[in-house]
């Protein structure tokens, strides 16, 4: 479980992920502000070029374009007419790749004599090495691999920069979409293998001892379905995302070796007040179809996966 900033964290990772990824402060969903504060104070985010198009102020419905007209920011609605537009609502922020790499070398414990490197212009770095005793590894980090140019230009640069087998890439990308199963060197996703606390980002450990495995102990505990900490799963082609607690439940049914598991305990487990899985996830028609093909129940209050 995560207990801070699992939001701001996400926020994070979908800035880095889009293309253009970036924010307009007077647009952000009300629950989005927080998450976007933190980011400020931590200094994750920096001032991208002006907006080009933005949502009508007045109406919220039309794209205008912002233009000044007889000194005055202003902009054409199709419905609303001419509308004022105010300077806040040009500002877009964007997430600073060069605090990224600072903070993951903080947390790695990487020496600050040593820089990260950019192996793909905007998309590819090597974050640094990681040094235990004789046996050194490249952390890298890679963003926008379910892009094909950018994963190819990605491909060519571990091939000729990386040494196979010697390195760990962390990427903002779902493992699902980024075509990187035949990789024999861990892929983790960012959000498995850092928190963020205080503007701060601090190593998982149990996920980097993960990481740090062979790759044959690797394989045998990946899941084929499910990604992220079980936020993710993937049956037969159709993606269905969960929330954390969700997400809980199917980690901890997962998790049990012997088969089925019951309610009482499930719940307790996942630190929930429901009175059993189905309530958890029943109230959104999406993440429910997912649950019914992950998982199977009886009238005795058991449940376990269908697949693994
Ligand atoms: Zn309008």
């Amino acid at each position: 479980m995560r207990p801070m900033a699992p939001r701001a964290l996400s926020l994070l990772v979908s800035l880095l992920e889009a293309t253009q990824g970036r924010i307009v402060e007077d647009l952000l969903d009300i629950t989005d502000r927080d998450a976007f504060q933190r980011l400020c104070d931590a200094g994750a985010l920096v001032v991208a070029d002006d907006v080009p198009v933005i949502l009508c102020p007045a109406c919220g419905d039309q794209d205008v374009a912002p233009r000044r007209i007889g000194g005055v920011l202003q902009g054409l609605c199709p419905e609303c007419g001419y509308v004022p537009i105010t300077n806040a609502s040009l500002k877009a922020w964007m997430a600073d790749p060069a605090w990224l790499l600072g903070r993951l070398r903080m947390a790695f414990g990487i020496s600050s004599r040593q820089d990260s490197e950019e192996l793909v212009a905007g998309t590819m770095w090597k974050v640094g090495d990681y040094t235990v005793g004789r046996r050194s590894r490249r952390i890298v980090f890679a963003r926008r691999l379910a892009d094909q140019s950018t994963h190819d230009a990605f491909r060519r640069a571990l091939a000729a920069k990386i040494e196979r087998d010697n390195a760990v890439i962390i990427g903002t990308t779902s493992r699902s979409v980024a075509m990187v199963s035949d990789l024999s060197m861990p892929f983790v996703h960012l959000a498995e293998i850092i928190h963020l606390r205080s503007g701060k980002l601090e190593l998982d450990e149990e996920r980097w001892a993960w990481c740090l495995k062979p790759a044959h102990l690797r394989r045998h505990d990946a899941s084929p379905i499910f990604f992220e900490n079980f936020r993710i799963a993937v049956v037969d082609g159709y993606e269905y995302q969960f929330s954390a607690l969700q997400a809980g439940v199917l980690a901890c049914l997962h998790a049990a070796t012997s088969g089925k598991s019951f309610k009482d305990t499930i719940m307790v487990e996942v630190n929930s007040a429901q009175k059993n899985p189905v309530e958890l996830f029943r109230h959104n028609a999406r993440q429910f179809a997912g649950f019914n093909r992950l998982v199977e129940y009886d009238d005795y209050g058991y449940y376990w996966l269908k697949r693994r």
